[in-house]
Formats: structure tokens, C-alpha cells, sequence
């Protein structure tokens, strides 16, 4: 008789524990199916050492230019009914080109003083990829990489023979000494002198969801100031630094690759969503706040969920970010909130 009433009470504990884990999941799927706009699209032109002391009025006005400029631009493919696709690679190609960022002009420059550029872009509707890494003559490696996605029957491709098919396949090709900015060839001679190998700032990275409801990611840079040339970092490595997926979010990183390849950065952000039902915001906070800082793993990240949620996190002094949702209002930031 003692027997059975344990056991009926262990019954109730298990039911009633179990029911709450239930309400608990729900209320999660809840939070996170909250539709907060039908598109829109964010970017990040890298974290690092950023603090006001560091930049003039001139610089802070510089960079807040350039990244309205790219914003607008993705935003005005996504408002006339373009993809997610066509906005990332437009949007990225606006800060390939600029001198102020680590990607196309004003890439950093590696041991041996050359500009080595790596990139990828990934389709959240069918988690087609592409990517390039080590290219030294591609004018917007984000480009090749789609091209790479869209013409190959591969996923990733790396130096002569990515820029082979680049050429065959109509990509603008520039002399390596198109790279160069004083700046960068500057911020080399610094890291030689101190012997540092992971001075970083200023990749770029985009990623949308358009009016169909697509998501898409991409991340374009020249690495890390002073790698060892053949140095590959995160950007290129679908999962780490660059993923996207229509069932959770699309997501690019930036920060010091060797920490976000391990920790499969990206990825696991998409898989505490999909798998242990996080919001983009918690799962975001948990693996840039909290796990990548437990191993001093410096970076962060942007991106946008299936829902029109962005999280723009980092764990570093400051991160050039933005982003406009359908509202068209842009919101544009560098330093700490
Ligand atoms: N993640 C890039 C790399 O390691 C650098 C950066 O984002 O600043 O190549």
C-alpha cells in the first residue's frame, strides 16, 4: 500500500513537472514567432578595439556615411520585392569597395605584406553556399563567392583555381596593388613591430530576409593583420563565421576566426533556436556573451531571424553596425550602447 501511494505521488511530480516544461517551451515558441517586421536587412563592418577617443567627428561621420550608404542600398532591393541574396551581395560590395573597411579596397595585409581575401554567402531558402578563400586579384570576392554558389558544383574554392573560375566566369579581376591603403600597410608594420598576429577590425558581413520570406547571409575580409599568408579564417567557413537558414535566422560574425571556427559560431546560434527553442536574441547573447567570452574568443555578430528579429551582438569594445527594417528608418552604431 506504502508502495502504490509512492508511486502515485511520483506519477503527479512527473506530470506536473512535465506539463510546466511544456507551458515553458510554448511560451518560448511563442516569443519567437512574434512577426517584427516582413523584412529588412543588417550589416557589420567588424568588431575591435573601438572607443570615441579613438575616431574624429570627421572618421565617426566617414564610416556612418558608408554604412547608411550600403544599408539603403539593400533596403531598396528588399522594398521593391529584390531577394535577400541580391541585397547582401549589393550591400557588401558597397564596403568591398570602400577604403575604411578589412575587405576588397583597404583589405589588411598579411606576413609577407600581400592582401589574401576570403568570403562566403549562403541561401537561407535551400542553405545553397558559396565560398572563396586566399584570393589576391578579385575585385569583390563576395561576388565570386556567389558565383561559386550559383555556377559550380562545389560550395568552396580557394586561390588560383577559385580566381581561374572567377575569370572564366566574367569576374572583374584587379592588379593586387588595387588592395592597398596606407592605413593597412601601416597597421602591418605596428603588428611587426610588436610582434602581434591578431590585430583585427573591419570586415564587413550582411545579412537579410526579403519580402518572401528568404533569409541570406554573407561576410567578406581580408583577415587578420599580419596572418601567415595561406591563413584561413572563419569568414569563409559555412557555419562559422557566415550561415543561413529560412527555419531560424541568417547570421555573419566577425572577430577573431581561430575562436569562431572551434565554436562553430554561426551554426550553433541557428541550432539553440531550431533545436532548444531560443529566441534569436537569447540564443545570440548565450554564444557571444557567454560562451565565446569564457574562451576569450573577442568578436561578435549580426543578423536577422525568419521573423524580422534582429540581434546585433559583440563582446568587444565597440562593432560598426546597422540595420533598416521595413519602416526605412536606419539605425546606425559603433561604440557601446
Ligand atoms: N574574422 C576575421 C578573420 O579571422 C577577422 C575579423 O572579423 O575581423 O579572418
Amino acid at each position: 500500500m506504502k508502495q502504490y501511494s509512492k508511486l502515485i505521488r511520483n506519477l503527479f511530480v512527473i506530470v506536473i513537472i512535465s506539463s510546466l516544461l511544456v507551458s515553458c517551451l510554448k511560451e518560448v515558441k511563442e516569443r519567437s514567432e512574434i512577426k517584427n517586421a516582413d523584412y529588412g536587412i543588417v550589416i557589420h563592418g567588424g568588431a575591435g578595439y573601438m572607443v570615441p577617443e579613438w575616431y574624429s567627428e570627421e572618421q565617426i561621420k566617414a564610416y556612418e556615411e558608408k554604412l547608411n550608404e550600403a544599408l539603403k542600398t539593400g533596403q531598396s532591393i528588399l522594398k521593391n520585392g529584390g531577394t535577400s541574396l541580391d541585397a547582401v551581395e549589393a550591400t557588401i560590395k558597397i564596403l568591398e569597395d570602400s577604403p575604411l573597411f578589412n575587405a576588397g579596397k583597404g583589405a589588411v595585409f598579411t606576413s609577407n605584406g600581400k592582401n589574401e581575401l576570403d568570403a562566403a554567402i549562403m541561401n537561407g531558402a535551400d542553405l545553397n553556399c558559396g565560398a572563396v578563400a586566399g584570393v589576391t586579384t578579385t575585385k569583390n570576392p563576395i561576388s565570386l563567392a556567389r558565383l561559386v554558389m550559383e555556377k559550380s558544383k562545389h560550395v568552396f574554392m580557394a586561390r588560383e583555381g577559385a580566381e581561374k573560375f572567377g575569370r572564366a566566369n566574367g569576374i572583374e579581376t584587379v592588379d593586387p596593388e588595387y588592395f592597398y591603403t596606407d592605413k593597412a600597410w601601416h597597421s602591418l608594420q605596428k603588428a611587426k613591430e610588436k610582434e602581434l598576429e591578431n590585430e583585427k577590425l573591419g570586415t564587413v558581413g550582411c545579412a537579410a530576409l526579403d519580402k518572401h520570406g528568404n533569409l541570406a547571409a554573407g561576410t567578406s575580409t581580408g583577415g587578420m593583420t599580419n596572418k601567415r599568408f595561406g591563413r584561413i579564417g572563419d569568414v569563409p567557413v559555412i557555419g562559422a563565421g557566415t550561415y543561413a537558414n529560412n527555419a531560424t535566422c541568417a547570421i555573419s560574425c566577425t572577430g577573431h576566426g581561430e575562436f569562431f571556427i572551434r565554436n562553430v559560431v554561426a551554426h550553433d546560434i541557428s541550432a539553440l533556436m531550431e533545436y532548444k527553442g531560443l529566441t534569436f536574441d537569447e540564443a545570440s547573447e548565450k554564444v557571444i556573451n557567454d560562451k565565446l567570452v569564457k574562451v576569450k574568443g573577442d568578436g561578435g555578430m549580426i543578423g536577422i531571424d525568419r521573423n524580422g528579429n534582429v540581434a546585433m551582438k559583440f563582446n568587444t569594445k565597440g562593432m560598426f553596425r546597422g540595420f533598416i527594417l521595413e519602416d526605412g528608418k536606419p539605425v546606425i552604431k559603433i561604440f557601446k550602447d
